[in-house]
């Protein structure tokens, strides 16, 4: 049993009670009806009473397993949100011998019960977590199925695959000639590009579910907080005359096109101001900007008749240098042409660049659109295949590959088939690491730990 609405004040709050006695032990507070007597999946307004005491009137839902969330009798109850209220019915039902449910303990009994494999259960937690459209529906299609279809299917293929060695197993006295080898490399041909599939989906995928990392560099006063304010479109960052005002990292999140980008003022940057022009302390901040997965450049396109021409180095040379060196990284990046409102005829030419005004808004418009197409690169962010979003599947898919590589070997090489028997159930126990087939009660633990209480 547990609360399963966030704690606090609010329209209704609902407590969720799972497993074999919940009827009977929800029975005894519920005095309005014969709770054991009701239909399945029906609704129910009635008084909870416990020792004399009205605890509150509330609305329970009754599910009788395996048709619920857990696949065990499910019933949940809709109270007043109200702390006080919540907390007595739940005192009330621990008095009637309920235990309070660990975190994600609700859905590792769906996940023991069938109900759910264990990338479904996992994609739960996500769905709750998601802070993006696009998030959430990646989750959703993931507990609807897509991913784990895409897995079943994949093991289906091996099946067959070692279902192959073994008649060639069961003929092996009599000499016969294998009749189709080159059906084994086609199975093992098509289970290898449906993970190569899954794994490459993991890049966007990881883009969904984690959002983007931006790292907004720049020499001081570029208007990297302005820009940054006018991304998110309030007074966040303290803009300032005076460079190096912006002391702490700041971090925010913004929604484009429902990707969800955090982006990251680095102040420290500032520590290299002086030295920054200089390859060197162009070298150095970019270190900072190493865990970011896009970097914008901002740079001010007056600069060479102002100050930052000071080091004798030219706003043409700067960028050109941060450009080549982001390049040479391999990092996603763009150019910020800032200040455009000063000099609109102004600026350096480079395919990764935009030209902006972070103080009119002119261009952020186009900015927005350009990150997102570098972060997309034309796939669309609801995807129609299966997507891996979880690192843990990714690892584990990883291994799956590799093992798929050493049987395409064994098949080169003429493994005898019952060594390459061997290798496909490498293969499979990986696939299982993921679904949940084959893991250990610790990992189990570990993993629905991570859910809230009430999940
Ligand atoms: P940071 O040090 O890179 O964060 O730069 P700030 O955002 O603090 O901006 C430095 C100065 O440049 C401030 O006075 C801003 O108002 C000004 N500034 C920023 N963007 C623009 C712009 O597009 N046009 C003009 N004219 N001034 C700007």
């Amino acid at each position: 049993m547990a609360l399963a609405t966030p704690p606090g004040i609010s329209a209704i709050g609902v407590i969720r009670v799972s497993g074999s006695n919940a009827f009977p032990i929800v029975g005894k507070l519920f005095v309005s009806k014969d709770l054991a007597a009701q239909a399945s999946h029906t609704l129910h307004l009635g008084l909870l009473v416990d020792g004399g005491e009205q605890l509150d009137e509330a609305v329970v839902s009754l599910f009788r397993g395996p048709r619920s969330y857990t696949g065990e009798d499910v019933i949940e109850i809709s109270c007043h949100g109200s702390p006080v209220v919540q907390e007595r019915v739940i005192q009330a039902l621990l008095r009637q011998g309920a235990r309070l449910a660990k975190a994600g303990e609700f859905t590792q009994r769906a996940f023991l019960n069938g109900k759910l494999d264990l990338a479904q259960a996992e994609a739960v937690a996500d769905l709750i977590a998601s802070q993006s459209a696009a998030a959430a529906t990646t989750a959703l299609n993931t507990i609807r199925g897509g991913f784990s279809r895409a897995l079943r299917e994949l093991r289906e293929r091996l099946i067959s695959f070692s279902a192959l060695i073994e008649l060639e197993l069961d003929f092996s006295q009599e000499d016969v000639e294998f009749a189709d080898r080159t059906q084994l490399y086609t199975l093992i041909g098509e289970a290898s590009a449906t993970t190569s599939a899954l794994l490459q989906s993991f890049r966007l995928g990881n883009v969904i579910k984690n959002g983007v990392s931006v790292a907004i560099v720049g020499k001081p006063n570029a208007g990297k907080s302005t820009l940054l304010n006018i991304l998110l479109n309030e007074e966040r960052a303290i803009v300032s005359e005076i460079a190096g005002t912006t002391r702490d990292t700041i971090e925010e999140t913004l929604n484009i096109g429902g990707v969800l980008f955090r982006l990251i003022d680095t102040a420290g940057i500032r520590e290299h101001a002086t030295d920054v022009v200089e390859r060197i302390g162009v070298n150095r901040s970019l270190e900072k900007m190493k865990e970011a997965d896009v970097v914008v450049y901002v740079f001010e396109v007056d600069a060479d008749g102002g100050a930052a021409s000071m080091n004798g180095v030219g706003v043409r040379d700067e960028v050109a240098a941060v450009r080549e060196d982001l390049g040479r990284q391999g990092k996603a990046f763009l150019l910020v042409g800032n200040k455009i409102d000063r000099r609109p005829e102004a600026g350096v030419r480079f395919a990764e660049e935009v030209l902006v005004s972070a103080k009119s808004g002119y261009g952020v418009d186009v900015l927005k659109q350009r990150l997102v197409d570098l972060v997309l690169q034309g796939e669309t962010v609801i995807g129609e295949g299966a997507m891996v979003t979880n690192a843990r599947h990714y690892e584990a898919l990883k291994k799956v590959d590799e093992a798929l590589r050493v049987i395409r070997k064994g098949l080169d090489d003429l493994l005898p088939g019952d060594l390459l028997a061997l290798d496909i159930r490498h293969c499979l126990h990986y696939l299982g690491e993921i679904t949940g087939e084959i893991t250990t009660e610790d990992r189990l633990d570990y993993i629905f730990s991570k859910f809230c209480v009430g999940k």
